[in-house]
């Protein structure tokens, strides 16, 4: 395939549908078999998966809802290293054959270096990480070799320059609210792609969901401009009409946002002028909202001590900026969460656990000062034993 001429979109398996969302292993089978069934009928193939999605269950989900129900030239595969979790080169090897193993395929279409970024770097070059990937591509277990990438600028063209050679692809976190944001740069980021001339995937396309539930104010400006379009059919055709970029991502979780997704990219077309200036409009109004920019990944609640609900309690304090402060049924939700046996955002002994594993640098204990001092100056706060 030749990717830069394609324009593709995938099915990212990372909120794949749950019986119990309290935990994320519940799969809702009969649900995901169906979404899956609709991608595919709607002339999709493309599947995204990783070792650490879902609580290290997704790929043997992946396994059961499509490897063992469809023939594997039916569909495309990824799946990523988990760059936080590997030890030496032996772990590397060890994982992989795991992964094999837990997704019941023979190879990979792609297989990513997942969340690359400072915090892991040194580790991939001590312990050969590119190596070790360009290798297994040579042995026919991997047919394009990427990596996912959060990190500034500076460093993807260090990592381009030095194993450039190693690797296919790039995949990077694009969306309009991000394109120029000093903690992401994903602009500056897909510049140095393409001088690269490494093909981008994108992720995040509406920013963990943040760009399907825009501000009113901001939905009416698509509206007038689009009566017929979907809110979340600009960020996706913002992401894959941007330079290099050959495949979109999306972690669905409904039928309607499949055939809403998959019918924007049968039809596809780039943003012309005139949109790009109703998205410009729908960005600032959206950034005077967000409080805290966070994409709901969850890799900063594996690590707490505390186990605090950062994701959580920074959805409702978005929630709450965005009604103008006012307080609803937020304050419920959080104490709820708290009484599911979560930490307080008071709880957080700062020990920057968190920080070091946010892909969106975010100063997640800056934020959950701010979280406590909304949710716990309330007295119906519960006190937890
Ligand atoms: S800094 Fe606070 S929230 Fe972050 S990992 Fe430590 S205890 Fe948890
Ligand atoms: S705070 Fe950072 S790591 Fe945690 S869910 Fe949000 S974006 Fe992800």
């Amino acid at each position: 395939m030749d990717m830069m001429k394609e324009k593709n979109f995938g099915f990212g398996c990372m909120r794949l549908p749950v019986l119990d969302a309290s935990d994320q292993t519940t799969f809702d089978y009969e649900e995901i078999e169906k979404l899956f069934d609709c991608f595919l009928e709607q002339g999709f193939s493309y599947f995204d998966t990783a070792y650490t999605y879902h609580g290290y269950q997704a790929e043997k989900a992946v396994k059961k809802a499509l490897v063992d129900r469809y023939p594997r030239e039916r569909f495309q595969l990824a799946t990523k290293m988990p760059l936080r979790d590997f030890k030496d080169e032996e772990d590397l090897e060890k994982i992989f054959a795991e992964q094999l193993e837990n997704c019941g395929v023979d190879y990979f279409d792609f297989y990513l270096l997942h969340n690359m970024g400072h915090n892991v770097y040194d580790k991939c070059c001590k312990n050969h990480a590119f190596d070790f990937v360009k290798n297994k591509k040579d042995e026919g277990k991997i047919k394009a070799v990427g990596m996912s990438f959060h990190d500034m600028p500076e460093l993807l063209e260090e990592i381009l320059e030095k194993y450039g050679d190693r690797l296919d692809f790039v995949q990077l976190q694009i969306n309009y609210i991000d394109w120029e944001q000093a903690n992401v740069q994903s602009k500056r980021c897909v510049e140095i792609a393409n001088k690269y001339q490494k093909p981008v995937i994108v992720m995040e396309p509406c920013k963990g969901g943040t760009l399907t539930n825009v501000p009113e104010e901001a939905e009416n400006l698509m509206k007038e401009y689009h009566p017929d379009a979907s809110v979340a059919s600009w960020a996706f055709r913002f992401a894959a009409s941007q330079k290099g970029v050959f495949m979109v991502l999306s972690g669905m979780n409904t039928m309607e946002q499949v055939l809403d997704n998959t019918g924007t990219f049968q039809n596809f077309k780039p943003l012309d002028e005139g949109e790009y200036e109703v998205i410009r409009k729908v960005a600032e109004i959206i950034n005077k909202k967000t409080a805290v920019p966070c994409t709901a990944c969850e890799y900063c609640t594996h690590g707490c001590p505390k186990k605090i609900a950062i994701p959580q309690y920074f959805a409702l304090y978005n929630s709450i900026m965005r009604t103008s402060g006012s307080f609803s049924s937020q304050q419920v939700y959080y104490n709820n969460i708290v009484l599911n046996d979560h930490g307080k955002a008071s709880d957080c002994i700062k020990c920057g656990k968190c920080e070091q594993a946010c892909p969106q640098h975010l100063s997640i204990r800056e934020y959950l000062g701010k979280v406590e001092e909304k949710f716990e100056g309330q007295s119906i706060i519960p006190v937890r034993k």
